[in-house]
């Protein structure tokens, strides 16, 4: 058994979030564990920019008020309890409302050794789509 090392808090970068989004790194799995769950912090207005995993993610929200929206979909408002799975490969966003903080669990795997990327980013989330609710 090992008992980590806490790892400070990460800006998340302004390539792939716009405002401001901090993570903590919860588990990173070594392989044969292709693990991964951070507890991500989203700042009022904060988001991802559009992306998809290759293995899909599940999110848990645990504080605030947030959205979440699935390529071609509506946004959706999540709050905490809420559990919401985008399959693989299924492009989409995530963040805060405008009024709001919201903190989720991100958990997503790797793809396995040569398979490719974790995730694909693609462009930032216009405010007009950021709006659309
Ligand atoms: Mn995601």
């Amino acid at each position: 058994m090992q008992i980590l090392p806490q790892q400070p808090s990460t800006k998340g970068p302004a390539e792939l979030f716009a405002g401001d989004v901090w993570y903590d790194v919860v588990a990173a799995g070594q392989e044969p564990s292709r693990m991964r769950v951070n507890v991500v912090r989203f700042a009022p207005c904060a988001r991802t920019a559009w992306h998809c995993h290759a293995v899909g993610q599940t999110l848990h929200v645990t504080e605030g008020v947030g959205l979440v929206q699935s390529r071609g979909g509506e946004v959706v408002q999540i709050r905490p309890g809420q559990t919401i799975y985008t399959p693989a490969g299924e492009w989409h966003w995530h963040g805060a409302t405008p009024e709001h903080f919201m903190t989720h669990l991100a958990m997503w795997e790797g793809p396995g050794e040569g398979n490719g990327p974790e995730s694909q980013w693609g462009e930032h989330v216009t405010d007009a789509e950021y709006q659309a609710r």
